[in-house]
């Protein structure tokens, strides 16, 4: 076997080979019954950064011997993600899975780590292995994040799922034709002028059927399929032409932070393209704002951190979101190029509850040194805006000052409250 075929680190079949001869053997041999596992390991981006490269190339090599040896009937297996490995096995009645480890200590392996599979039994001849395997990451994905489940099984109310998503997924781009599609805009409160500072452009869709659909329920959907760049490409152009409108009115206008998803990233020379729609309308490049909003999967650290770079020096401040809910690492604070940390309103939350502020105060002073402005996101009461406030935090955003506001709506409340 040459290195094309086998993976370098693990020695498993490469992506390309492993589809290749699950092929011929699903081809080849159409009378026996095969089954498909893929495992996955949960935030495998945190681990690498917690962890470094070398240390966890040694675990997914470790895993790569581990598991096989577990699975009974295994005709061979492959490395089809970084952290994805698949494997083709004879199908079996009788449940196994319990040895299937689901969790790795730092005692034993030097890293903590939690892996989840997914399996398809008995597996369709009209597909490719490739759909195959994204059935079975797709049933994965439904025990993510959960305690006491880490095996899951493609079946019949996964299928429908998935045609329900494919169905919205079918429909999106005519539902951005339609004009389905709307911005509400939420105001950021600048503490020092006690005046509206900003806004977050936030999506929200009136579906003809289903009605108000919260982001929640699709951006995850479009960060799968890819859509979210469209869909963030519409937005952008829809905040720029309503912010022209707005200086051609004679109305007030503020910065507005609109929302960049870590796929939007992969897009060539999107500095570029996001400076091309901003000239288009003829604004000044510093009424937009970025916000980095994290998701599962996407870019690279240091895709990231050009892009962002360059973001900058074509004069749109960046905005760091969701500082603190877990994904952002410290370590990556320091590559990337930041104008503003916005702190995750699980932060706030907690300092509320417990009455205890060190964690707030210490994300405000670690902002002021490395010169960022902060925003507190999710902010709902008076006690918390005081508190806020002796802190230092620069704005605050969240429904104590206002929730979200349709377009109108948002025009007035700027008339009374922009400087
Ligand atoms: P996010 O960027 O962290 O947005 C803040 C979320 O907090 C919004 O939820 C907002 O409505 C909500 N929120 C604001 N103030 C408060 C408060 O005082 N209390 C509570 N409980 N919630 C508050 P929303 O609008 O449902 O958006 C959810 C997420 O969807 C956003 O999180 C963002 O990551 C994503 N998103 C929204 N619009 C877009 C978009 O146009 N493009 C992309 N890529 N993602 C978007
Ligand atoms: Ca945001
Ligand atoms: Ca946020």
């Amino acid at each position: 076997l040459n290195h094309l075929e086998r993976d370098k680190l693990t020695g498993l079949y490469s992506k390309e080979y492993f589809f290749y001869q699950a092929g011929q053997v699903l081809q080849g041999d159409p009378d026996t019954k095969y089954d498909l596992l893929c495992s996955d390991i949960e935030n495998f981006r945190a681990m690498n950064e917690r962890y470094g490269r070398e240390q966890c190339d040694q675990f997914l090599s470790m895993l790569a011997d581990n598991l096989p040896e577990r699975i009974p009937g295994l005709v061979f297996g492959g490395r089809i993600g970084a952290d994805v490995f698949a494997f083709l096995y004879h199908h079996q009645e009788e449940d196994w899975t319990a040895v299937l480890p689901a969790h790795y200590s730092e005692d034993e392996m030097g890293l903590n780590c939690t892996l989840n599979y997914g399996i398809v039994q008995d597996t369709a001849r009209d597909v490719t292995p490739e759909v195959i395997s994204d059935w079975a990451t797709l049933a994965l994905r439904q025990v993510k994040g959960k305690i006491t489940e880490h095996v899951a099984w493609y079946d019949e109310k996964l299928r429908k799922m998935q045609m329900q998503e494919l169905q919205i997924v079918e429909y999106a781009d005519a539902a951005i034709r339609n004009r389905e599609f709307q911005i509400y805009y939420q105001p950021k409160h600048a503490l020092a002028t006690d005046h509206t500072g900003g806004a977050e452009a936030l999506v929200r869709w009136i579906h003809p059927e289903m009605g108000f659909v919260n982001p929640g329920m699709f951006i995850p959907l479009f960060e799968r399929n890819g859509f979210i760049t469209r869909l963030d490409f519409y937005i952008w152009e829809e905040v720029c032409k309503e912010l022209r409108r707005c200086k051609d009115e004679g109305l007030p206008v503020v910065p507005i932070s609109v929302n960049v998803s870590r796929l939007d990233f992969a897009v060539p020379d999107l500095a570029g393209k996001i400076a091309e729609l901003a000239d288009k309308y003829g604004l000044e490049h510093g009424l937009l704002h970025i916000e980095l909003t994290e998701s599962i999967s996407g870019e690279s650290p240091e895709q990231i951190a050009k892009v962002l770079k360059e973001l900058h020096d074509n004069g749109f401040l960046i905005e760091l979101d969701d500082f603190g809910a877990g994904y952002s690492s410290l370590t990556s604070l320091n590559t990337m190029t930041l104008d503003v940390m916005k702190l995750d309103m699980s932060i706030i939350r907690q300092a509320a509850k417990t009455k205890d502020y060190s964690i707030l105060r210490y994300c405000v002073l670690l902002a002021d040194g490395m010169r960022l402005k902060t925003v507190a996101e999710g902010v709902e009461t008076e006690p918390e805006v005081a508190a806020l406030k002796v802190l230092g935090c620069d704005y605050i955003q969240g429904y104590f000052f206002s929730r979200p506001l349709p377009r109108d709506q948002f025009e007035e409340y700027l008339k009374e409250h922009a400087a």
